[in-house]
């Protein structure tokens, strides 16, 4: 027998599981209220403002998509029936959920409220191939919350997701390691995950409107539309794209430091310009189409002490108010530790491609302001320089000149 071991192992598994939940919110309000069954139902503010935040397969066959203004699907629906959106209690019943795929798999890679990737190829001597434990997690998650859910299954994390929204409603589809490239070629280059509006403009530009004409284009001009995804994206074009949980976790690091001439004696001054090196933080992980999930605040007095604290969000974020909150409040929990600061820095870890890092956009409506009030910020400070613009309460000088700094060993 060669090392390479017996021909068992040599089969692929398409053992990545991307399962996900339908219509997650509106579900759980008409599992609530089963006289909402077989209705335009949607999740919501009903306001002049309000968003669709889910909306049920009836409304949906109406035209109603989430994240639609709430006036455009009254229109498309007048008898429309809108739920308040209940946050708390999702939160709970997404826990329920995750409980159950923990039960059954070891390696489960919570996405966001209602979706997880598991990887099943450890569990497949308890539970058997992969479509049966799709089928035996969707069977629980049915019977023990009254709750439809579907799944994508292959030998990537990508395809799985793209497999899942196939497979909706309460569905399941595995694709075959041999027939990833024939199952994507067909599909149109915004089922990609991370392939947003803009990039599929640009692809279309260039004569590229199916995932199977990716594999055509050259390596250069791929680049120029895509940037550094492309390779990635080929590879996955390709249906060679092997990436498993946690791809994105890279162990780097990303942030700014400071020593000054004259230490700081000012509280207030300390916590401005961290305040601003958050801001500067945030600027590099957009730039970047990165998100952290953990902040690191760094502070050495004169005479060499240095004190290094980290917060882990619970949503990985490229916001900057998210990275000031967290950096604000290591430093109101330290700051009398140290009453002259010499040095300081703040850093970003666990860093992971923006694009698979999705929020639904209800319970992030607040961020989601905020990152486009950012992404606006980011604009006019490529225009006009960084010390053109800064927020309210970090007004004043702007002549910190903080270092940027990236340090691969994550130190
Ligand atoms: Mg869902």
């Amino acid at each position: 027998m060669g090392a390479d071991g017996g021909s068992q192992e040599q089969v692929e598994i398409p053992g990545i599981l991307h399962l996900d939940m339908d219509a997650f919110f509106a579900s759980v309000e008409i599992r609530d209220d089963p006289s909402l069954r077989g209705l335009p139902v949607v999740v919501g503010g009903a306001g002049a403002r309000g968003v669709v935040a889910a909306a049920s397969y009836p409304a949906r066959t109406r035209g109603i998509r989430s994240a639609m203004p709430m006036a455009t699907a009254r229109r498309l629906a007048p008898d429309l029936l809108i739920v308040p959106p209940r946050g708390d209690h999702y939160r709970m019943i997404s826990a329920q959920v995750m409980a159950i795929l923990n039960s059954v798999v070891a390696d489960v890679e919570q996405l966001s409220i209602d979706e997880a990737f598991l990887d099943v190829r450890g569990a497949r001597r308890l539970f058997g191939e992969p479509e049966q434990i799709a089928a035996l997690l969707r069977r629980r998650i049915r019977d023990e919350l009254g709750l439809p859910s579907s799944v994508g299954g292959s030998v990537s994390r990508a395809v799985a997701k793209i497999a899942s929204a196939h497979a909706k409603p309460d569905g399941q589809l595995i694709v075959p390691a041999a027939d990833t490239a024939e199952f994507l070629a067909p599909l149109p280059v915004s089922a990609v995950s991370g392939i947003g509006p803009k990039a599929v403009a640009a692809l279309e530009k260039i004569g590229v409107h199916r995932i199977g004409e990716i594999r055509d284009i050259p390596p250069n001009a791929l680049a120029r539309v895509l940037g550094p995804r492309a390779p990635e994206i080929r590879r996955l074009a390709e249906g060679c794209d092997r990436t498993g949980l946690g791809r994105q976790v890279r162990e780097r690091s990303l942030g700014t430091e400071r020593t000054w001439d004259e230490d700081l004696t000012d509280g207030d001054e300390v916590r401005r310009r961290i305040t601003m090196m958050a801001d500067d933080v945030a600027r590099q992980l957009r730039q970047e189409g990165t998100v952290a999930r953990t902040v690191v605040l760094k502070l050495r007095s004169p005479d060499g002490t240095t004190i290094t604290r980290s917060s882990t969000l619970d949503q990985p974020t490229a916001s900057g108010e998210r990275l000031r909150e967290h950096v604000v409040a290591l430093w109101e929990r330290e700051r009398h530790r140290l009453r002259r600061i010499r040095l300081a820095g703040v850093r970003v870890t666990h860093l992971e491609s923006s694009g698979t890092a999705p929020v639904q956009h209800e319970l992030a409506s607040r961020s989601t302001l905020w990152r486009d009030l950012e992404t606006a910020m980011d604009q006019a400070t490529s225009r006009f320089g960084a010390a053109s613009l800064s927020r309210g309460s970090t007004l004043g000088p702007a002549s910190d000149g903080a270092q940027r700094t990236e340090d691969p060993d994550g130190r």
